[in-house]
């Protein structure tokens, strides 16, 4: 069973799908972290980002690993945990040149499939419900009002001490949604079949509880037993 959440940077995916997976019992899986954590180690190595060839070599010497525990995901590349550093505003800005390079998505794409072989999933990203599973049993597009993502990342960044400037994030979220939308492989695009939810003015718990009454509507008889 695989429950795709598909959407915009900043649309409250990993929140939600946390929650999602949190009250199913099934495994949560963010893939983001997998392209944040080579683009970490293409940094780290000063390697050229803009070289497909050699993105492609690293990730072949490279070892992704994505372990959920205490309800955490924690992520380790060659056995390093790197789970804060990968979401450095460095890698967030420079993850999208791993993001266009099809050899890597295909080696992604064959390694998230693999974690639903015997698990029920809740995955997100940007092509899950598109590309990696075209027949999740139920595909969610979240998104959100560009002002109103804006807002919730730069509310985020304070908790942690961090301050900004809400446009400067507004526009770094809007030329990666750009870059996310316009690629040529597997851009972010809302799947045909897909429950669209525009959280602009909803409450998180609002989120959850449409994607698990939509669940139960359709799989009542197949959800977990909490
Ligand atoms: O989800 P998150 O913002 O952490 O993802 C970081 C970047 O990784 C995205 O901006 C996108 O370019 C890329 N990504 C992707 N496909 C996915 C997940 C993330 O291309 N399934």
């Amino acid at each position: 069973m695989v429950i795709a959440i598909d959407g915009p940077a900043g649309s409250g995916k990993s929140t939600v799908a946390k929650l999602v997976a949190e009250g199913l019992g099934y495994l949560y899986v963010d893939t983001g972290a997998m392209y944040r954590a080579l683009t970490w180690k293409a940094l780290k190595e000063k390697g050229d980002l803009k070289d497909e060839n050699a993105l492609t070599s690293l990730s072949r010497q490279t070892e992704i690993l994505l372990k959920e525990g205490m309800g955490k995901l924690k992520v380790f590349v060659d056995g390093e945990e790197v789970t804060e550093s990968i979401r450095e505003g460095s890698v967030t800005e420079n993850s999208f040149y791993l993001a266009r390079v099809p050899s890597f998505r295909a080696e992604m794409v064959k390694q998230q499939r693999k974690m639903a072989r015997g698990n029920n999933l809740v995955m997100e990203g940007r092509d899950i419900g598109t590309v990696v599973f075209p027949k999740a049993e139920l595909k969610v597009y979240l998104d959100a009002s560009l002002k109103e993502r804006a807002r919730r990342r730069f509310l985020e960044l304070k908790e942690k001490g961090i301050n900004t400037d809400l446009e400067v994030i507004e526009k770094q979220l809007q030329a990666r949604d750009k870059k996310d939308k316009s690629r040529k492989v597997a851009p972010l695009k809302i799947a045909e079949d897909a429950f669209v939810i525009d959280s602009t003015k909803m409450k998180i718990e609002k989120e959850v509880d449409l994607i698990l009454r939509k669940w139960r509507e359709n799989y009542g008889a197949a959800k977990s037993s909490t």
